[in-house]
C-alpha cells in the first residue's frame, strides 16, 4: 500500500518536495495550500521572487549545502526544458568597500567574495579587472547564473506534480495535525510535510517564533536589461538593497530592492520605488534609451513580497506532534527559506526528503 501524504503549502519549496516525493511512485499524495499558483498574495512569497541564483550561503552551512546541489537541476531545466521558464543568464555582483557593516552588505558578504565557493559550481565565474570597474565600485566578479519567471515555473511544477499522479487542493489547517485529515482518500494521511513558509510563525503545533519577515519590494518592468546585476549596498539605507534580473519568456524584469527585517506591510511604498528605479537606472543605464530616466521605465506592476526568514536558517527537521484531541502525526518540516527559496529548493527539498523515507520506514510508522 502507497503511504498517504499531505504537503501543506504550495509555494516553491510545497511543490518542489511534493514533485521529488511523487516521481518516486510509491506515494499517494495530496497538496492542501491557501495559495496557489495564479496567486498573488502577501501571505505567498514565492510569486513575487526575482528570481535567479546569487547564493548567499556562507561556506561550510547547510545553506551552502542546498544552493550548492540546486545548480546542476536550476542548470539541467534551463537548457533541456524551456517550458518551465528558466533561463542562463550573465550576472555582474559589484562590490563596495564601504558597504561592510550594512544590512545588505552582510545579505550579500558571500555573494560578493572573489573566493566565493561557488566559483567552481556555476559557469564562467571570472574576477573583473580594475579598468573595468565603473566609478565608486571596488570590485566586482560575473559568472553565468539563471532567472527564473516565477509566473511559469511555479504553474510548471504544479503541472508535473499532477502528472505524477498529485492531487491538488484549496485548504486552510489551523494546527498542522489538522492537515492529516486532508488527504483526498478520506483516510487519515500517514505524514505531513509542512511548507508554509512564514506562516509556520503561527500554525499551531508549529508556532517558529524564530520566523520573521524580510520584507521586499520589487517594480517589475517591460525594460530589457544586457545583463542581470547587482551590488553590495546602497546610499539610501543599510536594509536597502538594488539588484536588476531579466526573467525568462517575457517575464519581464525585477528591478529590486530591499530586506526591511520585521517589517509586515503588504503595500508598495512610493518613495521606496522611486528610489528602487533611480538606483537601478543609475547601475544599469542599458536598462532605457540613452539620456533617459525613469520616465524610460515601462512599469508592468509594483509588489511586495515577505521572505520566510528564519533565526537559524530554513528548517529541514522530522518532528512528532500532538493534535489538539492527542493523535500524533509524523510531521517533516521544510520552511523558513528566507531569500534564497529557489536557489536552494532542490537541495532543501532533497534533505525534506529523506526524513519523509526514513520516516515511512515500517518500524518508524506511527
Ligand atoms: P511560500 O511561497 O510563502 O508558500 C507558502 C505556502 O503555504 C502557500 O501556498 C500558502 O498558502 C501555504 N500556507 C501557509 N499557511 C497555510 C495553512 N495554515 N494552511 C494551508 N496552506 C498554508 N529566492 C531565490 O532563491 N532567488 C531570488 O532571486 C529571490 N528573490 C526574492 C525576491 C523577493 C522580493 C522575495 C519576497 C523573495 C525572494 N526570494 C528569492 C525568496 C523566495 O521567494 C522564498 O524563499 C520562497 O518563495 C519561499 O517559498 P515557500 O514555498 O517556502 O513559501
Amino acid at each position: 500500500m502507497p503511504a498517504n501524504i499531505v504537503v501543506l503549502g504550495a509555494g516553491v519549496s510545497a511543490l518542489t518536495t511534493a514533485l521529488l516525493l511523487a516521481r518516486k511512485g510509491r506515494y499517494d499524495i495530496t497538496i492542501v495550500a491557501k495559495h496557489m499558483p495564479g496567486d498573488y498574495d502577501i501571505e505567498y512569497a514565492s510569486p513575487w521572487a526575482g528570481a535567479n541564483y546569487s547564493p548567499v550561503g556562507k561556506a561550510g552551512t547547510l545553506l551552502e549545502s542546498f544552493e550548492r546541489a540546486t545548480w546542476p537541476e536550476l542548470a539541467r531545466l534551463a537548457s533541456d526544458l524551456p517550458e518551465c521558464g528558466i533561463h542562463f543568464q550573465d550576472e555582474v555582483i559589484y562590490r563596495r568597500a564601504k558597504d561592510v557593516g550594512t544590512a545588505t552588505g552582510a545579505w550579500f558578504a558571500e555573494l560578493t567574495r572573489e573566493d566565493a565557493w561557488f566559483k567552481d559550481v556555476v559557469p564562467n565565474f571570472r574576477v573583473l579587472s580594475q579598468s573595468e570597474l565603473p566609478a565608486g565600485i571596488d570590485g566586482a566578479t560575473s559568472f553565468t547564473s539563471v532567472c527564473i519567471n516565477t509566473a511559469l515555473y511555479l504553474p510548471w511544477l504544479a503541472s508535473q506534480c499532477l502528472k505524477h499522479g498529485v492531487i491538488l487542493r484549496r485548504g486552510t489547517a489551523s494546527h498542522i495535525a489538522d492537515a492529516a485529515a486532508m488527504h483526498h482518500s478520506g483516510k487519515r494521511a500517514d505524514l505531513v510535510v509542512n511548507c508554509t513558509g512564514l506562516s509556520s510563525l503561527r500554525l499551531g503545533g508549529v508556532e517558529d517564533s524564530t520566523l520573521y519577515p524580510g520584507r521586499g519590494q520589487i517594480v517589475l518592468v517591460r525594460n530589457v536589461p544586457k545583463t542581470m546585476v547587482s551590488i553590495s549596498g546602497t546610499d539610501d539605507g543599510s536594509d536597502e538593497a538594488t539588484y536588476i534580473m531579466h526573467r525568462a519568456a517575457g517575464g519581464g524584469c525585477i528591478l529590486g530592492g530591499c530586506m526591511q527585517k520585521d517589517r509586515w506591510e503588504s503595500q508598495p511604498d512610493p518613495n521606496l520605488a522611486i528610489r528602487i528605479m533611480k538606483r537601478c537606472v543609475e547601475l544599469c543605464p542599458d536598462l532605457v534609451p540613452e539620456g533617459k530616466g525613469i520616465e524610460a521605465l515601462d512599469v508592468v506592476r509594483h509588489g511586495v513580497g515577505l521572505r520566510p526568514m528564519r533565526t537559524g536558517g530554513i528548517r529541514v527537521e522530522r518532528e512528532v506532534i500532538s493534535g489538539l484531541g492527542g493523535e500524533e502525526v509524523n510531521v517533516v518540516h521544510n520552511y523558513g527559506h528566507g531569500g534564497y527559496g529557489y536557489q536552494a529548493s532542490y537541495g532543501a527539498s532533497q534533505a525534506a526528503e529523506r526524513l519523509v523515507e526514513e520516516a515511512l520506514q515500517p518500524k518508524a510508522r506511527l
